[in-house]
């Protein structure tokens, strides 16, 4: 029988143990892949320190994967061996309760999700769903990919349906694994674009990556410089820390969004700004295989990549620490061979 390596965690708060396994055969709906690249993501540690409930162990973490269908299981439309895919956090829905009926697929009552609910891709094969399956490009090499799928997504996909407009100044707030895509993705759209982040030394790489203007946030009010650009159609806060979000509120223009990708705690609003401006503070919550495919689709045709430090993964141990450590730059992505 033909076996396979994958990592394993096998309680809350365990090591990584480097494990054979069979090959597992895809079931009805579902597509087994080839990895070739996955994503080391600040969001595996839920599964690696247990941080959701009534997750199984052992489990495979890994939402940011890219490799290549190698079998098709029953019923399963549209997708063959030897295409190119990748598989994000957003690991199917049902297609058939409520919120899917209208259109609202993130929130199937049914969903699941890629390396928590079930086995990701920290190996060398993991099933998939069909519906958390999106289509790459040929030339976007897998390394590259995998980030796109969790990172990319969210930043795209949070800016395209912010409501803002070519032309309308965006920010976008912190410079990290999110924020240096946000950045690429916010300019390639065309909307004028201003980097926040903290220190004057961020400063060359934030208008490498796209922004025209640049915000010192340690040396520098946000707000006010936001308001003599005439406030922020929208700021994408991609920072996980509540009172950086709060330090930027009051640059948010009139009718204007405060869109919150960024995991922090809690943050300080002011109702009397919300109110007399008419501005929202909006979560967004990534995407679906569609909106990734979107993603990958348009990140090959306008240049946008991740900064990736890669490691193999028998090294993934050490790839994780240096991704918790909130050092690497920018994402950390384990690379697998066959
Ligand atoms: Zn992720
Ligand atoms: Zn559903």
């Amino acid at each position: 029988m033909a076996t396979m390596r994958v990592v394993q965690v096998s309680r809350p708060s365990g090591s990584f143990e480097i494990v054979e396994r069979q090959i597992p055969e895809p079931g009805a709906g579902a597509v087994r892949i080839k990895v070739e690249a996955c994503g080391i993501c600040h969001s595996d540690s839920i599964t690696k320190e247990g941080l959701f409930p009534g997750i199984q162990y052992p489990r495979v973490p890994g939402h940011e994967v890219a490799g290549v269908i190698d079998a098709v299981g029953p019923g399963v439309p549209g997708w063959e061996p030897g295409q190119r895919v990748g598989v994000g956090w957003n690991g199917g829905y049902c297609g058939y309760c409520d919120h899917c009926r209208r259109g609202a697929f993130f929130a199937c009552v049914r969903g699941q999700t890629t390396g928590v609910t079930y086995d990701g891709g920290y190996g060398e094969y993991m099933i998939a769903p069909a519906s958390a399956v999106a289509l790459m490009p040929a030339d976007l090499p897998p390394a590259e990919a995998a980030p796109l799928m969790c990172a990319g997504v969210t930043t795209f996909n949070a800016l395209r349906n912010s409501g803002a407009r070519p032309g309308d100044v965006v920010a976008v707030l912190g410079l990290g694994g999110l924020g240096h895509l946000a950045l690429q993705y916010a300019a390639k759209m065309g909307f004028r674009t201003v980097g926040i982040a903290r220190g004057k030394d961020k400063e060359p790489l934030a208008r490498q990556l796209g922004a025209s203007v640049y915000i010192d946030s340690q040396a520098q009010d946000p707000s006010a410089e936001l308001l003599k650009l005439g406030g922020a159609k929208v700021i994408l806060a991609t920072a996980t820390s509540g009172e950086a979000m709060s330090a930027v509120q009051g640059g948010v223009a009139v009718n204007g969004t405060l869109l919150i990708v960024g995991a922090a705690e809690s943050m300080q609003v002011s109702a009397l700004s919300l109110l007399l401006g008419c501005r929202s503070v909006k979560g967004w919550y990534s995407g679906t295989s569609i909106d990734s495919e979107d993603t990958l689709a348009f990140s090959v045709r306008t240049g946008v990549r991740p900064m990736n430090e890669t490691y193999p993964l028998e090294r993934v141990s050490e790839g994780y620490d240096h991704m918790m450590s909130g050092k690497a730059r920018f994402r950390v992505v384990l690379t697998i061979g066959h």
